[in-house]
């Protein structure tokens, strides 16, 4: 076996990152990954339709953080591409997320945007809440009131979780953009786009350095032994790597039903929700992100599941002290140089793609 300085757990964009950042500062880097590809969940490839598939459901690159805009430019050019959504609700189909359009169409009013506020406010106060808003129900009733909770988040939120909604935290809430404006996109972030070759292509250039070594098909727990390398980065699961001493944490996974159709176009947008209706909670169109042309078109259905490929994390207050026992281990650990946890798996935390590239970026950037 070669020397290495540093060991990479995961092929993902937190390890992908970690691994260039260390590479272009002369470590030599091994990069093991259990998949037999690269770019983790934001894996892509081409379908016999040429329609470009991402592999674990539709991902949007968007950041308000240009360190890491800059960052991911270096491989790959993006698209101008920017989200819309539709949700499905009492037969019509409403832009999403919610702002002036979709109040005008849900309470048949006539408001401007710059009204918004006030109907909202409104809508909250004659709601039943609890203040402070303790659970995820009372953090999205406390934004827009009972009506919109009920059309929009309370069936989605069943549906994607399995559980009631009083009983997730109110920090899932935060996560649901509410605007005050005409803005219909889903995100109002500064830099938003697709890599033009896809995830999988940009994550590749990440890995392309004299420096870097990638072994795919190679699950870490089974190699560790072997490999003695000064300073581990890992990004898989945490409570599998402390081998569930302090119990499972949860994950929400997801089963993706694709469909191919000979036609140009399935539906209007890229992505439409079906809150109250249907078992899936979303349908997704991929040929829109790339603007991808074709006689055919590829569909995705969503229907969120308890176990499989750990997908989102669970945010029950069980899950949320079991994260704090096992961070409490991962910070001594790091204390003693030789590892670092990084990623969404490794530090049981929802990211985004940018919030996984800027925490990577810091956490190397010191090495
Ligand atoms: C359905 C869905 C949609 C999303 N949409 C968006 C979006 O639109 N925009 C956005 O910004 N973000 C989105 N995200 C979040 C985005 O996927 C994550 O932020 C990002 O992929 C996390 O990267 P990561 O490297 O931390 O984790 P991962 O991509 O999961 O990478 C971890 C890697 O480690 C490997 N690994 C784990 N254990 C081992 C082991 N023992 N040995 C070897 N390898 C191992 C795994 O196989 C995996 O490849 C979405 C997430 C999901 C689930």
């Amino acid at each position: 076996m070669h020397y290495f300085d540093i060991v990479v757990v995961g092929a993902g964009l937190a390890g992908s990152t970690a691994a260039r950042v260390v590479a272009e500062k002369g470590k030599k880097v091994l990069v093991v990954e259990q998949h037999r590809h690269i770019a983790g969940h934001c894996h892509d490839a081409k379908n016999e339709a040429g329609i470009t598939i991402h592999t674990y459901g539709p991902h949007i690159f968007h950041t308000n953080n240009k360190k890491v805009w800059d960052f991911v430019q270096q491989f790959s050019d993006f698209n101008c591409y920017q989200h819309h959504v539709l949700s499905y609700a009492e037969g019509r189909f409403i832009p999403f997320p919610i702002h002036v359009d979709t109040i005008n169409e849900i309470f048949g009013t006539h408001i401007p945007a710059s009204e918004v506020s006030n109907f909202l406010a409104e809508q909250v106060q004659s709601s039943k809440f609890t203040n402070p808003p303790r659970t995820f129900r009372d953090a999205i009733v406390a934004q827009v009131g009972e009506k919109l909770y009920e059309l929009f988040f309370e069936n989605y939120t069943r549906k994607q979780w399995g559980r009631d909604p009083s009983l997730l935290s109110a920090e899932v809430a935060a996560r649901i953009p509410v605007r005050a404006n005409r803005d219909g996109r889903y995100f109002s972030d500064p830099y938003q786009g697709i890599p033009s070759r896809g995830y999988t292509a940009m994550v590749q250039a990440m890995l392309e350095h004299p420096n870097i070594s990638v072994l795919l098909g190679a699950n870490w727990f089974e190699l560790k032994n072997g490999l003695n390398a000064p300073l581990t980065i890992f990004t898989g699961e945490l409570d599998k790597f402390f081998d569930f001493k302090h119990g499972k944490l949860e994950y929400r996974s997801l089963k993706l039903v694709l469909k191919t159709f000979n036609k140009e176009h399935y539906q209007s947008a890229s992505v439409i929700n079906y809150p109250n209706d249907y078992d899936w909670t979303r349908i997704t169109e991929y040929k829109y992100f790339l603007d991808e042309q074709s006689p055919h078109t590829t569909v995705c259905f969503e229907y969120p599941k308890p176990e499989g490929e750990p997908y989102y994390i669970v945010m029950t207050k069980e899950n949320i002290a079991r994260r704090e026992h096992y961070m409490r281990e991962v910070e001594t650990l790091e204390k003693t140089g030789r590892w670092l946890f990084l990623g969404r798996l490794a530090e049981y935390k929802y990211y985004n793609m940018d919030q996984v590239i800027a925490a990577a970026l810091q956490k190397v950037g010191t090495i």
